[in-house]
């Protein structure tokens, strides 16, 4: 259930005049310090209800649907992408209790949504591929698992409370399939080692995560035994959305810069925004936001209407947010010409900051690569494509009532 569309106006409003207000002038300070100070404002997010945007009411969230949900991850990367990437892993992290029973989700999500706790999310290793090609695995011993393994690029490393660790997990056949396993900080056998600074979104921090012979708990498993990698696809498909929403805001940030920009820089006594070579920068700016927008809402409805299957349309929309990010940040560099790669302007900071969303959640040729098996098995076909996304004027008014 979203929240009604009345209280979200108002709700979103309160909240990004706070980051505009309270945070975006923090921006100079963060990239000169490596901090975002987080410890200040942690308490102020939870109190205006952004570190439970999708945990449900009756938990102590907001209850937003992902059409509304998207909202903040768009304008979070505008305001600043450190801020974005610790948000969008908190909130992400969230979303692991959905597969939870119930005790836990009442265990967890009060706490999650007051900001007293937050999860992390690990999945990467150095050790091998993400998937099937993971190394990390846990081995039973009877009502504990013994895991071994190590996980590395873990957002949120510096104070997440619990990780979502995907790894093999021994079945009571002896057999190992893939788990999703809650370990929490501080248990034995489980270290967190810091790793360098980013390019880009400064402020948020990655870590390593290290298990040896670390004793975690069966009941510890979140969903069913062997279904991690089922919770971790659903989760990383739904994650994949909110990256193209972070480049869609992103881009339109450069869009909303290089305007006034083009019409104050004059060169040769006119302003460069009457030159036809500067105004296609900033068509082709408006072009490839406007084809994100539209995929990105008919994506979210899809989720927001229970499709299980939203595989191919996350992939495609991750793809095609990366390409039009690409050639909008290039555009709005070009329209600034020389001191737009300086750090007085923010489009040298928006352009570092995006570089992220390529990796995130899976790289482009594993996007181009899973997404063509879909294609190539005959299980989606542009025809089928087309007939699922193109919803007929009469039932969209139906359906927004
Ligand atoms: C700032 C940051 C934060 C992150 N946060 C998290 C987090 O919180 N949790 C988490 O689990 N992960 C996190 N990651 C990891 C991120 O999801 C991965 O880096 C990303 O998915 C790519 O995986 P990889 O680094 O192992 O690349 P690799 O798999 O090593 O890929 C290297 C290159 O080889 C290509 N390649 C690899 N395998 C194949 C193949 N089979 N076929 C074709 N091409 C292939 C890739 O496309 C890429 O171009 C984070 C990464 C960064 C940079």
């Amino acid at each position: 259930m979203a929240m009604p569309e009345n209280k979200f106006t108002e709700f979103k409003e309160k909240a990004f005049k706070f980051l505009w207000d309270e945070v975006a002038p923090l921006g100079d300070e963060i990239e000169k310090t490596g901090q975002f100070p987080r410890e200040k404002l942690w308490p102020k997010f939870a109190e205006i209800g952004m570190l439970g945007l999708q945990i449900p009411k009756e938990y102590g969230g907001a209850g937003l649907s992902e059409v509304q949900y998207l909202e903040f991850e768009k304008e979070w990367s505008k305001v600043h992408g450190g801020m974005r990437v610790i948000l969008h892993v908190h909130n992400g992290g969230n979303d692991a209790f959905v597969y939870a029973s119930e005790e836990r989700k009442k265990q967890y999500w009060p706490k999650l949504a007051r900001g007293e706790m937050s999860c992390g999310f690990g999945l990467t290793e150095p050790d091998g591929g993400t998937g099937r090609d993971i190394h990390s695995r846990a081995r039973r011993d009877g009502s504990n698992f013994i895991l071994n393994g190590r996980k590395h690029l873990i957002t949120n490393a510096d104070f997440a409370d619990i990780f979502q660790v995907v790894c093999w997990t021994e079945m009571q056949s002896g057999e190992y399939e893939i788990s999703s396993l809650l370990v929490e900080r501080g248990r034995p056998g489980f270290t967190i080692t810091d790793m360098k600074p980013c390019m880009g979104c400064t402020g948020s921090h990655h870590g390593r995560l290290n298990f040896k012979d670390c004793v975690v708990p069966v009941t510890n498993l979140i969903s069913m035994e062997g279904k991690g990698l089922e919770v971790a696809l659903h989760g990383l498909n739904i994650s994949r959305v909110r990256i193209a929403a972070n480049a869609l805001g992103t881009m339109e940030r450069c869009l909303d810069l290089s305007i006034p920009f083009a019409k104050q820089r004059v060169t040769f006594s006119k302003p460069i925004a009457e030159r036809q070579a500067v105004q296609r920068y900033l068509a082709e700016m408006a072009m490839d936001i406007y084809a994100l927008q539209c995929v990105l809402e008919d994506t979210a409805r899809k989720i927001d209407e229970g499709k299980k299957d939203i595989f191919l349309e996350a992939n495609l929309c991750k793809m095609l947010a990366i390409e039009g990010l690409r050639r909008v940040t290039d555009n709005a560099l070009l329209v600034y010409g020389g001191v737009g790669y300086t750090r007085e302007y923010p489009i040298e900071r928006l352009y570092r900051e995006g570089r992220l969303n390529w990796l995130e959640e899976g790289t482009p040729t594993i996007h181009y690569l899973v997404a063509a098996r879909r294609l190539l098995d005959g299980e989606r076909t542009y025809k089928a494509f087309h007939e699922e996304t193109v919803e007929s004027p009469l039932a969209r008014q139906i359906r927004l009532g």
